[in-house]
């Protein structure tokens, strides 16, 4: 399948291999042949999205690998993503029988995406869509929670609109994820499978503002009027700032506006930096740390407290200093010091409990400091519609059981309701909000 938006080439991305290529037909037929197809399947439970993992593994054993497809892709619309950037260390593979007697977990996802990715190729007509019920719902946002949740919509028989602000679709799925795993082309065609299964229009360059609305937007005022019901999958805003002298100007970036140059930018260049620090001790730190390695670039993670309390996966830590990345524990950032507008090293101080240590003063050299301490929220266009509310830390406040907001036309899900998770959870909280919009428009 063709994806009708496309990212131009010269990309930075573009010079990544894949680490988990896609599997040859025997290669999947082997390790389906592992699975003990437990029946209390701890991986299922494993799964946000709760994917029945040994049937779909026991079809692809049995042959019939478009069968596995419809399993997964029943639970989880995007399961070829998932299959590529979950991190199955800590979910399904995580809590496989396999690492109780120490030995290699199956590796799910990898079973995931050749069984998708090989049936999506040769026969993409897995679903047929209910009788239209001419219900519409707007989608503000066309990240995962809103893709996910407009194919599930579509399916039921409603018309799904999604509005996206960017030229691109697919937020982070197609701008974020590290290109080891999985490049932005294929999360776009990913959306053009679920395009195609009817009944959904994107439309892009389109933001969603409060008040009136200027060229290029749309008011939250006209989506209530207009639709039976709104989804907002607004995910977060742009990355935070250290807040410490000499950050202003160039050569210190945000860590997520880095990596999206890194994924979409034709012709950005990393030349002159030789050496670059990234701040922070979560997984987008860790994904700053390992691409720029993997671009050639030496690269130390700076870390407040000590390794063992990132937030970071360790496996991700691992895979990136295999590649070269390091590690500096226990060093807070001070001031970043310049030679005239060049930023020629970040000045840290040792710290205790996350705090630092006067008269412990110390400078790193760098060409290049990335900013990876969090993304703010980009909520305020939520409280635009009547009845919503924030929480203290900028989430959409929703009902657990129906992701349903203050306002009862209006749901939301993925990372602006959970602050931050993964695409699979964003799928996962789009499927409770599905489920509820259908039952309260069609009167259940
Ligand atoms: C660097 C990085 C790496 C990651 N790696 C992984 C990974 O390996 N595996 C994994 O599972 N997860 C990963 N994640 C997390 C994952 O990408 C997110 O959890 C997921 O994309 C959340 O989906 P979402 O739809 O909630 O938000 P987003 O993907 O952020 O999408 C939100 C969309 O809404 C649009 N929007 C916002 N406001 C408006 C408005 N007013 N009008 C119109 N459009 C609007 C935005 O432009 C955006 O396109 C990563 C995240 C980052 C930052
Ligand atoms: S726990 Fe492991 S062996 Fe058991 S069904 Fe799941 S993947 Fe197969």
């Amino acid at each position: 399948m063709e994806a009708k938006h496309r990212l131009p080439v010269g990309r930075l991305e573009e010079r990544f291999t894949e680490k988990k290529p896609l599997y040859t037909p025997a290669e999947a037929l082997a390790e389906a042949n592992r699975c003990l197809y437990c029946v209390d399947a701890p991986c299922i439970k494993a799964c946000p999205t709760s994917i029945d993992i040994p049937t779909f593994i026991r079809k692809i054993a049995a042959d019939s690998v478009k069968g596995a497809a419809r399993t997964i892709l029943t639970a989880n619309l995007l399961g070829e993503s998932c299959g590529q950037v979950c991190p199955v260390e800590v979910l399904c593979a995580g809590d496989c029988v396999y690492n109780e007697w120490g030995r290699d977990p199956i590796k799910i996802g990898r079973l995931q995406h050749y069984a998708v990715t090989e049936t999506l190729k040769r026969d993409p007509a897995l679903f047929t869509r209910k009788a239209p019920t001419g219900k519409k719902i707007a989608l503000v946002g066309a990240g995962p929670a809103s893709i996910a949740a407009a194919g599930y919509l579509a399916l039921e028989g409603h018309e799904a609109v999604i509005f996206e602000k960017k030229a691109i679709p697919g937020g982070l799925n197609t701008l974020g994820i590290a290109p080891y795993k999985m490049k932005g082309h294929a999360a776009l065609v990913e959306i053009e499978w679920v395009l195609s299964i009817g009944g959904i229009e994107l439309r892009t360059g389109v933001e969603v503002v409060k008040g009136e609305a200027g060229a290029g937007q749309v008011s939250s005022a006209d989506l209530l009027r207009e639709y039976d019901a709104v989804f907002l999958g607004l995910g977060l805003g742009p990355d935070s700032n250290l807040g410490i002298p000499g950050e202003d100007g160039a050569g210190v970036v945000g860590a997520v506006h880095l990596i999206e140059r890194i994924k979409s930018h034709p012709g950005l260049q990393l030349e002159g930096v030789s050496r670059a620090i990234v701040v922070g001790g979560g997984n987008t730190a860790l994904d700053a740390l390992h691409e720029l390695s993997l671009l050639g670039v030496a690269t130390s993670m700076v870390y407040r407290r000590t390794e063992a309390q990132m937030t970071g996966y360790v496996h991700e830590l691992a895979a990136a200093r295999l590649d070269g990345g390091t590690l500096v524990e226990n060093r807070v950032p001070v001031s970043v010091v310049r030679d005239g507008d060049r930023v020629i090293a970040l000045r840290v101080a040792e710290s205790r409990d996350g705090k630092a240590i006067a008269g412990t003063e110390s400078d790193l050299p760098a060409d290049l400091i990335v900013v990876a301490i969090g993304q703010s929220r980009a909520t305020q266009i939520a409280l635009a519609f009547d009845g919503v509310v924030v929480d203290p830390k900028g989430r959409v406040v929703v009902d657990a059981a129906t992701h349903r907001t203050g306002n009862a036309k209006v749901y939301s899900g993925g990372d602006c309701v959970n602050g931050g998770k993964e695409v699979v959870n964003a799928v996962a909280e789009a499927k409770i909000a599905v489920r509820a919009m259908h039952a309260q428009m069609m009167g259940a």
